[in-house]
């Protein structure tokens, strides 16, 4: 059988280079063993002193002894939280009108923007006997899910009608996670002073865009006088329905 012809390149391989061979051991350069040189603040590099070599092994203790002498600082949290920068990304709020009606529309956009997939929202539509806030659409149902969010603020940058901010809070923590999903009444803007709880109508003779302007600044008094009613007949609805009950019980 005739010899397999080995190609040129693994023969050089399996052979390897041809070298001379090592008739004496090299003698190492005497550099070696000499000090390290130091560099002065100048850029020049030279030989330490007497006083550096003495203390080069425990010089890196600077650090710690300066340290160990310092005083103390104890952050007291939870019992003084510290505040946080102005513009610290902490839990979202959804804001209201100066009247008290909700800006956000229901569209969406903040939950189409955020890149953790960490808000759902349904918009729904106000009716004459209901209404939310001055647009067509109000957001009935709105949640933000902490265990997903990242603060980063791509959803406030998104929302048109500024009715989604974040706030300073800081202190979202749970020993469970269902709690850590927050609903719509947990994100709204509390009641400040003088505003209405809706729903109700908007103030009379303004458009939403009026609401948008700036130029509603409080509850008129006709939405005052329907917030009162409807709040009335709520009360009475509820005290009917409990005689009810009562009588029921009795018989
Ligand atoms: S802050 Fe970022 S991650 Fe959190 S809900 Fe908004 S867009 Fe999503
Ligand atoms: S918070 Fe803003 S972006 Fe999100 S649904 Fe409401 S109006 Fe739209």
């Amino acid at each position: 059988m005739a010899e397999r012809k080995q190609p040129k390149h693994a023969r050089a391989a399996d052979t390897g280079p041809e070298t001379e061979p090592i008739t004496e051991v090299a003698k190492l350069p005497r550099e070696d063993t000499a000090p390290a040189l130091v560099t002065r603040p100048d850029g020049t590099r030279e030989k330490p002193g007497f006083l550096e070599e003495l203390f080069a092994p425990v010089a890196g203790f600077g650090v710690s002894f300066g340290t160990m002498f310092r005083k103390i600082y104890t952050e007291e949290y939870p019992e003084k939280p510290r505040p946080t920068a102005a513009r610290f990304h902490g839990r979202h709020q959804l804001n209201r009108h100066p009247d008290g009606l909700e800006k956000c529309v229901g569209c969406e956009l903040c939950a189409w923007a955020c890149p953790a997939d960490a808000i759902y929202v349904e918009g729904a539509d106000n009716t004459d006997e209901a209404r939310f806030s001055p647009g067509e659409r109000y957001g009935r149902v709105y949640q933000i899910n902490y265990l997903r969010c990242i603060f980063c603020g791509m959803c406030i940058e998104a929302c048109p009608t500024r009715a989604l901010t974040m706030t300073n809070e800081y202190e979202l923590a749970d020993e469970e996670r269902a709690p850590l999903i927050y609903e719509k009444h947990q994100l709204l803007a509390p009641l400040r002073e003088g505003q209405l709880p809706p729903p109700f109508p908007m103030a009379e003779g303004a458009s939403e865009r009026d609401y948008y302007r700036g130029t509603v600044t409080a509850p008129t008094r006709a939405q005052r006088d329907y917030v009162f009613a409807r709040d009335k007949a709520a009360q009475r609805a509820a005290e009917a329905e409990r005689e009810h009950d009562n009588e029921e019980v009795t018989r």
